[in-house]
């Protein structure tokens, strides 16, 4: 998929935070529960290393699953009618 594809994905899939690298780092990373590449072979990344700290991390990861989940619901119920 092109690079928009890839980006507009990642916006309908769960989010999970990951660990930059760097031993006991402020910051957290946030990335597409499983990856999504583009046709180049690049990793879509939401927030890169060294952007933001952990508390915002997790609280952005929670409020965008939070969100998805209420979309997929959603829809499992629009489908059962
Ligand atoms: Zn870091």
């Amino acid at each position: 998929m092109t690079y928009q594809e890839a980006k507009k994905k990642s916006l309908e899939v769960r989010w999970k935070t990951s660990k930059c690298g760097q031993e006991n780092c402020w910051c957290l990373m946030i990335e597409p529960e499983h990856s999504i590449k583009d046709d180049d072979g690049e990793e879509i990344y939401i927030v890169g290393s060294g952007s933001i700290s952990k508390e915002y991390a997790e609280y952005i990861v929670r409020l965008h699953n939070i969100n998805i989940d209420f979309i997929n619901l959603a829809n499992i119920m629009t489908k059962a009618k």
